[in-house]
């Protein structure tokens, strides 16, 4: 039995403080479903009080008009701390999302880690300000902070999200209030007490874990300047209408419904790894850059059907804490019901279970998904189209490279995807050719220092790297008077 993680109060402005009501958020493991940790579940009050304390800390505080190389130096230290902490960190992850512990330390702690040190490199090039030549005289650019930042994270990859938008936020100058997922408070109030150990001035940084009613208020605060966002395609609609109001800044990272295009001379023992990394065993499948929809030449479908089925029957489904295991429980219980429902719905649409199909024989306890590959699958069903956020893959046959590229586009979706093919070149001219905002040649990656983001439903704006440091700036443009003449 796992001693119980808690939290008594709220980390707002800066300290740890009485929450305004008395609701707890529990959480509960995924795999033992007993709960495994306790916190505050802060309200509008709250948020609030938090929307005060960053307002101070941007409108008057050191933070902001401090010279950017002190920034560097606390978001150094932030960096290095989950570095050295980072095996800790991803056993809080896997205690609260059922994340495998592999995939715990490097898919989430590391890649977090990597996120801060790709937006420190940024920060090591960023210029505050530029002289230009302008069309009437001398022109002063400046890059200023946006301001007060709500940065709302889902579960899944909780701490891999928070960085996208935590390190770039204070390297700019901004102040962040972070909204968790109520699925995994733990970790976000382990990396506030990180924060401020490193140093963060009172007020930069508060979190607030809740539900969407404390989300939407902050959404709706008129004291918020940008909200940047990664949840669902229902959520990211919601957000993007409520901060209209304000014209708040948004930026969405969204869903996905990716494909994996394998060409007629795609190597097998290239593309079958990437496959399966890039869905059951990338968070039992509740990625949203998962490779869920697999466009297979119909010359070559029976032996990739073949290929594949294998692969997924052989994958080690447990306890997540166990290294052995790939595929560990879905989130919740109602996430668990959202793949069997959707299992069946793809049964009846026509599409064939080829393995798994159900919950793994014997799991009693845990809300675990059987990696599950579905065979004859047209674009047009359910289980083709919608997220399902499990390890639940769809096979598509295609004859001509064309129809390829048009069922990989024939999505609302446009986050990732890759493609699988013997000769690079000609594979990096269809990768060309999909609408996504990432997609990888022979592999399955998602790359910490390259402009991370989706078309279409997928979202709006990008993160990491130097593209994810600028989405945190506002532009002033200074007129200077002309020099005088001699
Ligand atoms: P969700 O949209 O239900 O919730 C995400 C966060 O938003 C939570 O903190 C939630 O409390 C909050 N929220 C929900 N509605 C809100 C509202 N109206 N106003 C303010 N806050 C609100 O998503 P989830 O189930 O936690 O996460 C899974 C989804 O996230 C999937 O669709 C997945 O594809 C997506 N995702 C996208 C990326 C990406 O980078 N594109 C990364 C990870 C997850």
């Amino acid at each position: 039995m796992t001693d119980i993680v808690e939290y008594r109060k709220l980390f707002i402005g800066g300290e740890w403080t009485e929450p305004a009501g008395d609701d707890i958020i529990e959480v509960v493991s995924p795999h033992s479903e007993q709960v495994v940790g306790r916190v505050p579940h802060a309200t509008p009050e709250d948020a609030d009080r938090a929307v005060a304390a960053a307002r101070e800390a941007f409108d008057k505080g050191p933070w902001p008009r401090m010279p950017i190389a002190g920034r560097i130096e606390v978001v150094t230290r932030i960096k290095d701390a989950l570095a050295a902490r980072h095996q800790e960190l991803a056993e809080l992850v896997t205690l609260q999302n059922g994340s495998p512990i592999l995939f715990s330390v490097r898919g989430q702690a590391l890649s977090a880690v990597g996120v801060f040190a790709t937006a420190l490199a940024a920060a090591a090039q960023f210029k505050e300000e530029d002289e230009r030549q302008g069309t009437g005289g001398p022109v002063l650019v400046r890059r200023e902070p946006v301001g007060v930042v709500a940065a709302i994270t889902p579960w899944n990859v909780p701490q891999l999200t928070i960085a996208g938008k935590l390190a770039p936020a204070l390297l700019a100058g901004c102040t962040v209030i972070l909204k968790p997922s109520p699925e995994t408070p733990l970790d976000a109030n382990w990396l506030a007490e990180l924060c401020a150990d490193a140093g963060l001035p009172a007020g930069v940084l508060s979190v607030l874990p809740a539900g969407r009613e404390t989300g939407a208020h902050l959404v709706a605060h008129p004291g918020i300047d940008k909200v940047a966002f990664t949840g669902s395609v229902g959520a990211g609609k919601a957000i993007m209408a409520a901060a209209a109001q304000n014209l708040t800044r948004v930026s969405l990272e969204l869903g996905g419904k990716s494909a994996a295009i394998l060409l007629d001379d795609a190597d097998l023992s290239v593309a079958v790894p990437a496959i399966v990394g890039g869905t059951c065993a990338a968070n039992s499948g509740q990625a949203c850059v998962a490779l869920t929809r697999v466009l297979v030449p119909a010359s070559r479908y029976d032996e990739v059907a073949a290929v594949l089925t294998g692969a997924f029957a052989g994958l080690e489904v447990g306890d997540p804490s166990d290294p052995a295991s790939v595929v560990g429980p879905m989130v919740t219980k109602d996430q668990q019901q959202r793949n069997l429902d959707y299992i069946r719905i793809g049964q009846e649409e026509g599409a064939k279970v080829l393995t798994g199909g159900g919950i793994p024989e014997g799991r009693t306890t845990g809300w675990y998904v059987e990696p599950t590959l579905f065979g004859d699958v047209t674009n047009d069903m359910r289980i083709a189209r919608e997220e399902i956020f499990g390890p639940v893959v769809c096979l598509i046959r295609y004859e001509t490279q064309d129809e390829a590229v048009a069922l990989a586009n024939d999505s609302e979706f446009g986050l990732s995807g890759a493609v699988f093919g013997a000769d690079a070149e000609r594979a990096t001219e269809v990768a060309r050719q999909v609408r996504t905002g990432t997609i990888t040649v022979n592999g399955f990656r998602l790359d910490l220092a390259a402009p991370f983001g989706g078309y279409k439903n997928s979202g709006i704006g990008r993160e990491f790297g130097p593209e994810g440091l600028a989405a945190y700036f506002e532009y002033k443009t200074v007129n200077l008077p002309a020099p005088a003449k001699a």
